[in-house]
Formats: structure tokens, C-alpha cells, sequence
């Protein structure tokens, strides 16, 4: 089966076909630097990140390319708040924001770029937009002019007399219609700004991801991604300034995920029931959250609540205890030999039903029941008293090759303990006493990529992680 995906454009799951055959260029809509992320900003960064996995698992070479927008209304009002630059502020966010989607397993983008590193490509890609009349000036202010744009409104569905009903009456006489947008903004005193044609300034919000899209991917990408709320204006805004310069479509696909709620309610500030993605995984494992948002199919909405977090802690600890399990044996598997055709047969049908699930639209939580399908076969045959050693590796390969994919599990003695640690050091003291080198230098090397680094002091040995 091919790969299908729901394109928001066209409302209809489509077969995927990249551009270039066995290339992927893929870009996600990153987060604005000014604070740090919550719960729901993990959806899209989990997800997309499982969508570019499953590709390089089918082969594909995937660039993927998300932004950081490091300089806006929200920027400079925060930065203010805390007294430091922008700069300033981004560098803390960023680097944060990196920290954290680490810790949840994501994989680091082709690149990162920002805003503040693009403002030539923005001003040119505006300047062009003024040229072709779909912007004009206003009083240093520079804006799209919606009307000369036919196609606005197709990603979301609306026609543009449906988006000047659905606009609030703001009196803004620079515009010419209500819902054009900004495309430069002039700068208020004592805000940072940037010289352009139209005078000092920032780029407004949607023209950045056009300007990078079309620099460090070309004029016509294969997916485009981000949450649902980004479809408008954000996405819309983004195809009409990209197709009215290149004439080209943007992107061939458009993926939204769904929204992550707490308790059944919408994240709010006004609520106060945002929980920062730092502070979860004080309380659980990353790995944990990561199974949780992949429970669910993306596009539809997911509640996160004690009850829900439960069922992924527990879900998840049968998979890796059979992981776990499986290793175990492997390590002290006596038989070896030619494995049972019962048992390739069982794991290349597994196999399938899982690639067939991710290749529906991505659908995460029916490629988890093969997972699923997959302890269950592993558990019986362990049961056995006996096993073949080149079985248990095949299980364990099939597993980590979902894995590589979801990105669930953890290594044994991931995480070590301190009462762990000590015991090993303890060990190491006793391996050197009885010239066991060997076994002295292996349990240095173990802590050390473990991040835990060992000082000689009078007072004997100090730990500390890194
Ligand atoms: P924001 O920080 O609100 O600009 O959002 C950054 C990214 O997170 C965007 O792709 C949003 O669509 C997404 N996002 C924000 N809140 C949620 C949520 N509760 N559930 C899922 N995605 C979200
Ligand atoms: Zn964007």
C-alpha cells in the first residue's frame, strides 16, 4: 500500500507523491521564543517529528525545516517585561525550546532558521509582493492586498465576503479592506527595527515562513505542516504571498494536527491550566508523554488528564518490559540455528499491518495495536524454556524498527538512579583492587555516556551528572 495523507487543501486523503522521487522537503511552523513551551505545543512538535521518522523509515531523504520566529509584537512585549533585549530573550527561549524537545526524543531538524538571520530575503520577498501591486504602503506600514488574490481563503474554505463577515470591525483606515495583513511593520519609538525600503521596521508574522520556505526549500514543497489554528489565517496568508510572487503552488500537502485539551477543556491563560512540557517530565518519563500523543490519530482532538496518562504509563510498560524481556533472553539464549518460518511469517505479517496503518494517514494508534500484536507473539515465545538466540533477535530488531519510528522506548539503565550509580561505583573500586581492568574502565565508559563523571578526591570518589 501507498502512503496516503489528508491534505487540508483539498479535504481528501490523497496518495503522497513527492516532488522529487525518494525526497522529502518538509516545513513545520515553529514556535514564537518567549516563553516556554506547554503540553499542546508538543503535539505538533511530536507528531511532525513521527511523520519525518516513518518517511526516512520508508527511505525517503528527508529535509525538514522549522522556523523560530525571534522577533514580534510578543517578543518585544515580553522583552520588555523581563528587561532584555530580544536578542536576549530569543537566545533564553531557544535554547530552552531545543532542551526541551530534546528530552522528548525529537529529532533535530535539517535546520532552525530565524526570522532576525532572513530580514533581506523578507524585505525582497515583500519588495516583489509591492511590485506585482498585491501589497501596497501605508504610512510606513506595508500590506497585502487580499482582493487582487483570487484563490484567498482556499486552504481554509471561506470566500473572502464570508472573511470580511467573520472580521471584527477594527477602524484601521490604513488598509484598504479589513482583512488584509501586515506584511513590514513600521517600528514605535525605542522598538527594534531594521532599515527597508518603507523606512524602519520588523516583517510581520506570515511573510517569515514564506521568505525561509521558498530559500531553504524552493518555490513548491512537498508537506507543510502545523496545528490546525495556524489553517487561518496564518496558512492562508502564507499561500497567497508565496503563489502571487512564484505563481507556483506552495505546497502539495497540508498537514494540522488536531488540539490537545486538559480535563476535556481548551489550554487557556485565562483557565491557568497550561502545563509546561519542562515540568511534565519531572513527573513522568518523555517517553510516556510521547506515547500519549500518539494514542490518538492526529486530527482527531486528545485529552490529556490523570486518567489518560495512566493508560499510557501502563500501555507503555508492557511494551517495554517485553523490550526489556526480550534482551534479557537474548543474553542468555542457549539454541541458535535456522529460526521457525511460524515466527518470520508472524513478524513480516505484523510488520505490514503497521506500515499499512502509518501509511493511512499516519494513523499512530492502530500502528501501536501492532505493536501490540508484536509483544503479545514475543511473550509466548519467551514463555518457552528454551529459545533460539537468532528468534529473539528478530524480535527485538522488528521492535526497535517501530521504534526508530515512534520513538517509545527507553534503553535499559536509561535513566540511572543515584542508588544505581553508587552501587556501580562501589563495583569500580572493588574491579581496580582486584586488578579487573577490564571491568573497571567498562563501568567508567557505562557512566560517562550515561552523563555521570567520576572525581578522585582525598575524601574518595564524587559523582556528579553533567
Ligand atoms: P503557539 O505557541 O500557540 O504559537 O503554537 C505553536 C504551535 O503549537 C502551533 O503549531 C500551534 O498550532 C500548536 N499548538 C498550540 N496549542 C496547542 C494545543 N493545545 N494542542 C495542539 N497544538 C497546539
Ligand atoms: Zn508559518
Amino acid at each position: 500500500m501507498t502512503l496516503k495523507v489528508y491534505n487540508t487543501l483539498t479535504r481528501k486523503k490523497e496518495e503522497f507523491i513527492p516532488i522529487e522521487p525518494g525526497k522529502v522537503k518538509m516545513y513545520v511552523c515553529g514556535p514564537t521564543v518567549y516563553n516556554y513551551i506547554h503540553i499542546g505545543n508538543g503535539r505538533p512538535v511530536i507528531f511532525f517529528d513521527v511523520v519525518r521518522r516513518y518517511l526516512e523509515s520508508q527511505q525517503y531523504e528527508v529535509n525538514y525545516i522549522t522556523n523560530f520566529t525571534d522577533v514580534d509584537d510578543k517578543m518585544i512585549r515580553k522583552a520588555e517585561e523581563m528587561a532584555v533585549s530580544v536578542p536576549e530573550l530569543a537566545e533564553t527561549f531557544i535554547a530552552a525550546f531545543l532542551e526541551d524537545i530534546q528530552s522528548l526524543g525529537v529529532h533535530e531538524a535539517t535546520l532552525n532558521p530565524r526570522v532576525t538571520e532572513n530580514i533581506q530575503e523578507i524585505i525582497d520577498f515583500i519588495a516583489a509582493l509591492v511590485e506585482k501591486d498585491f501589497a501596497y504602503e501605508a504610512r510606513g506600514d506595508v500590506y497585502y492586498r487580499t482582493s487582487k488574490f483570487t484563490d484567498y481563503g482556499k486552504l481554509s474554505k471561506q470566500n473572502l465576503e464570508e472573511l470580511q463577515h467573520g472580521i471584527r470591525i477594527e477602524v484601521d483606515e490604513r488598509k484598504e479592506n479589513p482583512q488584509d495583513f501586515v506584511l513590514w511593520k513600521a517600528a514605535k519609538p525605542g522598538e527594534i527595527y531594521w532599515d527597508s525600503p518603507w523606512g524602519q521596521g520588523r516583517p510581520g508574522w506570515h511573510i517569515e515562513c514564506s521568505a525561509m520556505v521558498r530559500k531553504y526549500l524552493g518555490e513548491t514543497i512537498d508537506i507543510h505542516g502545523g496545528g490546525q489554528d495556524l489553517t487561518f489565517p496564518h496558512h492562508e496568508c502564507e499561500i497567497a504571498q508565496t503563489e502571487a510572487v512564484t505563481g507556483h503552488p506552495m505546497a502539495n500537502y497540508w498537514l494540522h494536527n488536531a488540539f490537545l485539551n486538559i480535563d476535556n477543556e481548551k489550554m487557556s491563560k485565562s483557565l491557568g491550566n497550561g502545563i509546561l512540557i519542562r515540568d511534565l517530565i519531572k513527573q513522568i518519563k518523555p517517553q510516556v508523554f510521547r506515547f500519549f500523543m500518539l494514542s490518538a490519530h492526529y486530527r482527531n482532538p486528545l485529552n490529556f488528564s490523570d486518567e489518560s496518562l495512566k493508560q499510557a504509563t501502563n500501555a507503555l510498560e508492557r511494551i517495554q518490559n517485553a523490550y526489556d524481556n526480550m534482551k534479557h533472553r537474548l543474553a542468555t539464549a542457549s539454541a541458535t540455528g535456522e529460526v521457525e518460518a511460524g515466527i518470520t511469517d508472524k513478524l513480516q505479517s505484523i510488520s505490514n499491518q503497521f506500515v499499512d496503518k502509518m501509511n493511512d494517514d499516519f494513523n499512530t494508534p492502530d500502528a501501536i495495536t501492532a505493536v501490540f500484536d508484536l509483544v503479545a507473539e514475543a511473550n509466548l515465545y519467551l514463555q518457552q524454556e528454551r529459545v533460539n538466540a537468532e528468534a529473539v533477535k528478530l524480535f527485538i530488531e522488528q521492535l526497535e524498527a517501530f521504534d526508530a519510528t515512534l520513538g517509545i522506548l527507553s534503553q535499559q539503565g536509561d535513566e540511572l538512579l543515584d542508588e544505581e550509580i553508587e552501587q556501580l561505583i562501589i563495583e569500580r573500586t572493588e574491579s581496580r583492587k582486584s586488578k579487573n581492568w577490564a571491568r573497571a574502565d567498562e563501568i567508567r565508559d557505562r557512566l560517562t555516556e550515561k552523563g555521570i563523571f567520576l572525581e578522585d578526591t582525598p575524601q574518595g570518589i564524587r559523582w556528579r551528572r553533567k
